[in-house]
């Protein structure tokens, strides 16, 4: 793998089975990185959560007209999103504070909670799916089957709202 493409690390068939594609080792070191350079997207439901926090739409979101974003839900389907709004100048997220900590850790979009994952519907069942190295600093790809935690991070993932 080159640092600039996705890699399939695991495949989730219909009963929930998880087939281990290739081992990686992965435990965020919370260097915020993600947090500054990627456009993130919330859907309509992360939305309703952080509005009941008290912040208003335009404090968080970079403009009211949606884009589409891949569906992980059904091969080939897309669903409605909006952008997360950065801070001036700085370009980063609206919900990072001083000490680089999210200010919404609990209620922070999916997105966010799967990074630097991503789940893909396919022939074959879901994919699981993790971003380039270069976007994310805690991702070893060369481990061997003892220290990998790809399994984990599936069964994390297995466990979120999104997939049910
Ligand atoms: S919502 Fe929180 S976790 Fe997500 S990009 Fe913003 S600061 Fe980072
Ligand atoms: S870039 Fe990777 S290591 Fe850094 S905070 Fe994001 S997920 Fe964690």
């Amino acid at each position: 793998m080159d640092d600039h493409s996705e890699t399939i690390i695991a495949k989730i068939k219909d009963n929930n089975k998880i087939e281990v594609v290739r081992d990686i080792f992965f435990d965020c070191n919370n260097c915020a990185l993600c947090c500054k350079i990627n456009e993130i997207p919330v859907t309509e439901k992360d939305i309703t959560r952080i509005l009941e926090l008290g912040f208003e739409l335009d404090q968080f979101l970079k403009e009211l007209s949606p884009v589409l974003i891949r569906s992980h839900q059904k091969k080939d389907s897309f669903i409605k999103a909006y952008i997360l709004k950065k801070k001036p100048f700085v370009k980063e997220c609206v919900f990072l504070d001083e000490n680089e900590k999210c200010k919404i850790h609990k209620y922070k979009p999916l997105s966010c909670c799967i990074y630097p994952f991503a789940v893909r519907n396919d022939d074959e069942g879901l994919l699981v799916i993790v971003h380039p190295k270069s976007v994310c600093t805690s991702i070893d790809m060369a481990v061997n089957k003892k220290k990998s935690n790809t399994r984990k991070i599936v069964e994390f993932l297995l466990s979120l709202e999104f997939l049910e």
